[in-house]
């Protein structure tokens, strides 16, 4: 028997037995399940800059964890070795909610403040995520996500609650770029619209030359940005070869700063950097 899931909107109708496109759920005996869940391919006491968030508990650390898998297919991915991964080729150690959140109360001493779910798409993992996420709630850790906001509605709003700061990739303005991401524009924009009426948001953009680094495209961006709120960091960041890209040239330096000077118009905070 099929079955849909509800996570993206994707909606992928599995064939029991088989992953969605993400590689992370499956139908087993006719039902959507996370197979990723506590399936850990990363770990790491990353500062929280990192992420990068500029403005949420500057100087923190933050137990950064990641799986395998994603529901995106971005030819540029600077963690391919992951997020292509499969339930056969990923290296993991499994790690239970009670067991991460373990690890993240030992390192408080260290400056840790809580759990980031990071490095491959998290909210593939969705179940994993709520799971660890209230409980690091319940023991007073903060909870970070990094993603590409490409989920559903419900879902995304039954998660909110328990998080404390977004960092979502806008990866550009067009829709005809993210449908060559296998993604769309107005999901993103509005996993944005409502992350930014429950946590602290800050937003992220890869830059790629060709691609997404048009001034009218970061001038439309950043003026929509503006509208929900021109405090929302903008973190304008630099392409290097990579992945399905890996014969490309880098981003030109100038053209990230040139671009950060036209979001400078639209928004308070925009920082430039490397990815
Ligand atoms: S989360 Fe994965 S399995 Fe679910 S709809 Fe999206 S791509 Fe398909
Ligand atoms: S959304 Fe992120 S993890 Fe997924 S393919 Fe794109 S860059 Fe890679």
């Amino acid at each position: 028997m099929r079955a849909i899931c509800e996570i993206c909107p994707h909606h992928c109708s599995i064939e029991e037995g088989h992953a969605g496109f993400c590689n992370a759920r499956a139908n087993s005996e006719g039902k959507i399940i996370c197979s990723n869940y506590g399936k850990l391919t990363s770990m790491a006491l990353d500062p929280i800059e990192k992420k990068p968030l500029a403005r949420f508990m500057p100087g923190a650390r933050i137990l950064s964890v990641g799986s395998y898998g994603c529901n995106l297919r971005c030819p540029f991915c600077q963690n391919c070795s992951i997020s292509m991964a499969s339930e056969h080729s990923a290296k993991t150690v499994f790690v239970s909610p009670e067991g991460l959140v373990t690890k993240a109360l030992e390192l408080v001493p260290r400056g840790n403040i809580g759990i980031a779910y990071t490095y491959n798409e998290p909210l593939i993992s969705y179940e994993y995520v709520m799971d660890c996420a209230r409980l690091a709630h319940e023991n007073h850790l903060k909870n970070v996500v990094v993603t590409n906001g490409y989920i559903c509605e419900k879902p995304l709003s039954e998660l909110l609650p328990f998080i404390d700061a977004m960092n979502i990739d806008l990866k550009g303005y067009t829709g005809s770029y993210y449908k060559k991401l296998h993604g769309d524009l107005e999901t993103v924009k509005q996993t944005i619209c409502r992350a930014s009426k429950s946590c602290h948001v800050e937003v992220a953009t890869l830059i790629v030359q060709g691609e997404n680094d048009s001034p009218a495209e970061m001038e439309e961006l950043s003026a929509w940005l503006s509208l929900i709120d021109e405090e929302i960091p903008l973190h304008i960041t630099r392409f290097f070869p990579m992945y399905k890209y890996s014969g490309r040239s880098p981003t030109n330096v100038e053209t990230v700063y040139s671009l950060a000077r036209i979001a400078g118009k639209n928004l308070k905070y925009v920082y430039t950097g490397n990815c």
